[in-house]
């Protein structure tokens, strides 16, 4: 196997000549709108005008990294041996020649061609080779215990972050990824360019109503133009600017502007609020009906975060796609031991729908792993986080989430608060996989400033707790592969080990079928053809 080295040196002298020129509003927007989830101080917001200058150095470092090295694969390659697994076929397995040749599968045969013209040849002989994974639910710009008031402090760390996060999701084998809020392109245009990096769509700017979650993260004056695609409510017109035009932010204006902006999906909120922030206005059933009308009517999802009884009804009764969470907030219930009947009656129209489910038990799992003193020393945390991050995470000051949270709660009680949460979506959980429910893989990294969501290991993390849930390991398959990319619309690109497809495979020691931690046994990793090997992308290799 040949071996590829991804990375150069940023010019530094880049870097710094740039400052000034990035300070434009877009950047202002990818700032705020990462601020994450209502955790962060008045005096953090107040912080961030202050802190803009950096930024602009920030965001010139992530550009300064389409400096690229040219790939020196050959055009064909043939996967010689491995036991082929493919979700369409309801087998645990053959062995199958995959011949690879530019960025697509191009056959796929029980036996090999007398002669192989030049093709490099892979043996994976005891191997499993699936399809590349997908992941539809990641922010790719958003750092665990570093929100964007933060970054002024720590441009060295973030730079190195930002760097390693499309090598992380590819060092856990997800070649696609489903960014679900983007405020400002260029950043993820820098990641869509670097040397190794996984396939990346987007929703575009999602469609928050004024004011609603999750704008209120934002200084009030700047949130429609963070939040460009704010959305005008039919049924509450008193509460839209009289500033802003409202035509432009009818709900179809808006989700054209998704569609022409390259978008795949629309994006919207439920949230009714949490932690310092409550009693947020929410989408009222017309609007959401007028946002799921336009949806339909260009054939893109609608994925709607909602984690709550009423908010999941509230999904249901208006016809949105995907849900962008499980349901851990059982509200009267929140106590109860069993399924409450409120609870089944919804999962069960979710079930009869077949409405796409996110489960993400990682925003809650992350939460609790603040409070396990022995997290950061896992071998696997290195993998995916720079070393001078690594050490940075073991800091006081980077602690500040973890005590904002606790307000000087036990780590013990903390944990075991987490844990109660996370009891009732594993509950809804295994209700949805005994009912063969539409489990879509998307694991929301990170959903808020925690280090227990961290880029491609947190993946890994949500596969074992929807296993220890109960879905099975056939259903997890199925919902990071071509159950994701037929939601996405990407089914005729990706998903499945089929000539004519998009060469994204992952080579696996063990069998996905067999064990979750088949996942944990990446051999290599092929996106569009390109042979990348794990340690390569590991971060202490950057
Ligand atoms: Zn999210």
């Amino acid at each position: 196997m040949r071996r590829h080295t991804f990375w150069v040196g940023i010019p530094r002298a880049l870097i710094v000549v740039g400052a000034e020129a990035a300070l434009s509003v877009p950047t202002l927007r990818n700032v705020i709108s990462s601020l994450w989830t209502g955790r962060i101080s008045r005096d953090d917001v107040r912080a961030l005008g202050r802190a803009f200058s950096t930024f602009g150095i920030i965001f010139l470092g992530t550009l300064s990294l389409l400096t690229s090295i040219a790939s020196a694969d050959a055009a064909k390659t043939w996967i010689v041996g491995a036991t082929v697994i493919s979700p369409e076929r309801p087998d645990s397995g053959r062995v199958l020649q995959v011949l690879i040749d530019g960025d697509r599968i191009s056959a796929v045969t029980p036996t090999l061609p007398a002669d192989l013209a030049g093709a490099v040849v892979v043996h994976a002989e005891g191997q499993y080779l699936i399809p590349g994974l997908m992941d539809s639910h990641v922010h790719l710009t958003g750092i665990p215990a570093i929100p964007y008031p933060m970054r002024a402090q720590h441009p060295d760390l973030v730079e190195a972050y930002l760097r390693q996060v499309p090598r992380s999701f590819l060092r856990y084998g997800y070649t696609t990824v489903v960014d679900l809020i983007v405020t400002d392109p260029r950043p993820l245009q820098a990641m869509r360019e670097a040397p190794a990096h996984p396939d990346i769509y987007d929703c575009g700017g999602a469609l928050p109503v004024p004011n609603g979650y999750p704008t209120q993260n934002a200084p009030a004056e700047y949130r429609f133009r963070i939040f460009p695609n704010t959305v005008i409510d039919p049924a509450h017109t008193e509460n839209f600017p009289a500033s802003e035009d409202p035509t432009a932010h009818a709900a179809r204006a808006a989700v054209e502007r998704i569609l022409k902006g390259g978008g795949i999906c629309v994006k919207t909120f439920f949230e009714r609020g949490f932690g310092r922030d409550r009693n947020l206005p929410v989408p009222s059933a017309d609007l959401m009906k007028q946002i799921v009308v336009a949806a339909g009517s260009a054939h893109v999802p609608v994925l709607l975060h909602a984690n709550s009884i009423e908010a999941q009804t509230f999904g249901v009764d208006n016809g949105i796609s995907i849900f962008a969470h499980g349901m851990w907030n059982w509200g009267p219930y929140a106590g109860s031991e069993a399924l409450p009947p409120e609870v089944l009656a919804i999962l069960d129209r979710i079930v009869e729908r077949s409405i796409g489910y996110q489960a993400t038990l990682q925003v809650i799992a992350g939460l609790q792993l603040l409070y396990d003193p022995t997290y950061l020393d896992r071998p696997d945390v290195r993998r995916v986080i720079p070393p001078a991050l690594l050490t940075w995470y073991r800091s006081e000051e980077a602690q500040w989430y973890k005590r904002d949270l606790a307000q000087g709660a036990p780590d013990a009680a903390m944990r075991e608060r987490y844990g109660a949460t996370l009891q009732r979506g594993s509950r809804v959980v295994k209700y949805l996989a005994q009912h063969h429910a539409r489990f879509l893989f998307g694991t929301d990294t990170p959903s808020g400033p925690t280090i227990g969501n961290l880029p491609g290991l947190n993946g890994y993390l949500e596969m074992q707790r929807l296993v220890d849930a109960g879905l099975s390991l056939r259903q997890l398959l199925e919902a990071a592969t071509l159950r994701n990319a037929k939601a996405f619309g990407l089914d005729d690109q990706i998903g499945t080990v089929q000539p004519g497809k998009r060469a994204n495979l992952v080579l696996l020691g063990r069998s996905p079928l067999e064990s979750v931690q088949g996942y944990d046994s990446i051999q290599g990793i092929w996106v569009g053809g390109r042979h990348l090997l794990p340690g390569d992308l590991e971060a202490d290799r950057q």
